[in-house]
Parts: C-alpha cells; structure tokens; sequence
C-alpha cells in the first residue's frame, strides 16, 4: 500500500514548522524550521533521515519563499507523491469551531474574521494556508484549531465579569489554547491508566515557551488557564500571565509607556526573561539559580508557585484526581521545576518518586511519584500527531 503522508504546517509572523508524518506508522519522516523570515538572514533548517541541513534563503524571503523551498525539497527528496493531505494549526477557531475542518473559501473568510481576536497569530496561519494551497493545489488542507478541545468549558469557567455586552456583542470570554496538546495527553494518559477516556480526570500542564494548564474532567475540557488571548495564566518564557489589569493604564497614564510598550512588555519581555533578566530559556533561568543568582531564583519560584496554584484550584471542578501530567518541553525535561511543583501540592498527598523523577528526562514517558501517593506523570505531547490524525480523518470521510 501506498505511504500516506501529511504535510503539518504551523506559521508563525515570522517563523514556519513543518513536519511529514506517517498517518500508519505515526513516524516523523521529515521535519525542520523556516526562520527569521522577513529578516535579511532568512532560512529553512530540516532534518531528514537523522541529518540536519539549512539552506539560506534570498534576503527578506517570507512564507511563500519558504514553502516553495520545502516543496521543491519534497519533490528532490521523491516525498511529494505520497503526500495526500496538509494539517494547519490554527491559533484561534472562536465559538465557531469546536472541531477541525476541511478549508473551503467559507472557513478561509471566517478564519479572516477570527483574526481580530488573535492578531499576532491567525494572519500568520492564513498566510500559511494560502502558500501552502499555491504550493499543492490538489490536495485538500484542513485547519486544526488550538482552541477547539476547550469550547466543551461550561460558561461559569469561560466567562469574565465584566458587562456582558462585552462577550454577546464582542466575544470577549475566555477561549483557551494549546488544545491539540492537552488533548494529546488525554488519549495517552487513559492509555498509560488503562482508562477509558470519558471516565478519566486529570490536570494536564503544558509548559513550553508558553505554558497552560488544563483541567480534563471525563476526558473534556472544563477549565483552562489561557484566556481570550494566550497573555492570561501562567508565567510563561515571555510572557507574564495573570496580572491585575489595571498596571498596563497605570504604565500608559503614570509611567510614560505607549500602549504597544505596553503590549510588547507583557507578551515577550516578562515572564522567565522579565523576572530573570537573563533569558526566556528554562534551563539558563534554572543553571543561574542553582549558581546563587537571585533573579533567577525567584523566577523559578514564582513560575512554580504560579502552576502548584492553578493546579490545587483545578482539583475544585475534577472532584476526583486520575493524573497531574507534565508536558511541554520544560514539564517533559525539567526534573527541577517538577520537583518543585509537586513538593508544593503536599497538601493532596503528593509524593515525589526521586529516582523516578530524574529518569524521566529527554522525552521518556513515566510516572514520578511514589506508590501511596496521587498520581503524576510525564508524557511528551505530540501535537504534529493530532494535527496529521485529524487531517487524516477528515480526508476520509
Ligand atoms: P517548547 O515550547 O515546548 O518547545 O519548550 C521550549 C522550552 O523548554 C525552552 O524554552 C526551555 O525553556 C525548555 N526546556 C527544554 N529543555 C529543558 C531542560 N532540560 N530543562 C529545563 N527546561 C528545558
């Protein structure tokens, strides 16, 4: 039989990931990177049989230059042919979503219409589908939305307290993101749990550059820490998550700032960076504070105490406890930040396994605490997969 294969595009403003998957094997035949597209330095990195090759594009090259160049590679490479459908993540599908879809001109214009409430992320995915439908006009591409696993939240956990004008008339409530992940991690957890899925409770943290966490009761989203926007919630790489939101009219009309200062500060100049000063990247912020620098300690601190914190008032919709699960890539490396965590959730019984904690390292799957203790786990996430199953699913029918 044929291989089946599907091209997993994920655009950012000024980035593009891609990916090839297996719909049979599940592989990852295929992967790599366009980078600082728009910049004078613009590339596409890739890896393909276990070595990674750049290739440098012409200065100021966006996405278009770079799906060209990996198609071009696809067809070097005798890939192309059995590529037979393309998977988009899309940041923001709204209420209008709650699944994946096959793109059409009508899903095209709505995904236009959503972009107001996802400005930094959905012109991006738009561009995206259009290189992508220029690049392989047969196939059919189907949009997977970050914020579908959550439109099952009830309205008391989607819903702000302002006037209510606000969410009929504008939308303004809560949406969630990172859903491809955090339903990811519930297909594995009920089958490392031996579950079935609408009968599992767990607490999924995805943390990454940007984190959230999720509260899954009987395997559907009920609560989550992202909010309109992916600013709300956890301390994340860059950004702050929860603040009062009174301190960006009390930076413009007191301190001076500009409203896109403003902006720009709480999306990518806080978080890890901000309290650290130092860097966004985990394992700088951990190796400083191991070495005694105190911004780096306290960033540490306040991004576990942040999460234990979400954790513990996420066990208020569960009821019932199957799993905590660590993903992402600071919750699938850092044995540092998950020791933290749990010794915080003392109060649940919580146990660490130290050994075990420390063997679930580099994308190991595992559980890391003791036996009398509730469960937590590790499982690295696969969004790539969920995407490309998806796609295949909706080709199929
Ligand atoms: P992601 O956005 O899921 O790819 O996660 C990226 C982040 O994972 C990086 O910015 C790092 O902060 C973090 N990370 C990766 N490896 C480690 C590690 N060994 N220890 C701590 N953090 C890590």
């Amino acid at each position: 039989m044929k291989e089946s294969l599907v091209f997993v595009l994920n655009c950012g403003s000024s980035s593009l990931k891609f990916s090839l998957i297996d719909s049979q094997s599940h592989a990852e035949v295929f992967s790599g990177l366009g980078d600082s597209l728009g910049s004078d330095t613009p590339i596409v990195k890739y890896k393909y049989q276990g070595t990674k090759h750049t290739i440098d594009l012409p200065a100021q090259s966006m996405h278009q230059k770079a799906v060209d160049t990996i198609v071009d590679l696809l067809a070097t490479l005798s890939l192309s042919d059995n590529v037979t459908a393309i998977g988009h993540r899309v940041v923001h599908g709204g209420e209008l979503f709650t699944q994946s879809v096959v793109i059409n001109e009508q899903v095209l214009s709505q995904l236009e219409q959503l972009s107001k409430l996802a400005p930094l992320h959905n012109p991006a995915n738009i561009i995206g589908i259009k290189a992508a439908s220029i690049a392989f006009p047969a196939l059919k591409q189907i949009a997977v939305f970050d914020t579908a696993f959550h439109q099952t939240m009830p309205p008391k956990a989607f819903t702000y307290a302002l006037p209510r004008d606000l969410y009929v008339e504008h939308g303004i409530r809560r949406y969630g993101f990172h859903g491809t992940s955090h339903l990811y991690i519930t297909q594995q957890a009920a089958k490392v749990l031996n579950k079935p899925i609408d009968d599992l409770n767990i607490i999924s943290a995805h943390l990454g550059n940007g984190a959230s966490v999720t509260a899954i009761r009987n395997g559907k989203s009920v609560d989550t820490s992202m909010g309109l926007t992916p600013l709300e919630g956890l301390v994340m790489g860059t950004r702050c998550g929860d603040i009062d939101p009174a301190i960006s009219q009390y930076m413009i009309d007191q301190l001076g700032y500009t409203n896109d200062e403003v902006n720009d500060i709480f999306n990518k100049k806080s978080g890890l960076l901000g309290l650290s000063g130092l860097s966004n990247d985990c394992r700088v912020v951990e190796e400083h504070a191991m070495r005694d620098h105190d911004h780096c300690q306290l960033a540490v601190e306040v991004f576990c105490y942040r999460l234990a914190k979400y954790i513990a008032s996420y066990t208020v919709p569960l009821g019932r406890l199957d799993a905590l699960v660590f993903t992402g890539g600071i919750g699938e490396n850092s044995d540092i930040i998950r020791a933290n965590v749990i010794h915080q959730l003392k109060i649940f019984g919580f146990e660490l396994d130290r050994q075990a904690n420390l063997d679930a390292r580099f994308g190991k799957e595992g559980k890391i605490t003791v036996k009398d203790s509730p469960i937590a786990l590790v499982i690295p996430t696969n969004e790539e997969l969920v995407i490309a199953l998806d796609a295949i699913a909706l080709i199929e029918e």
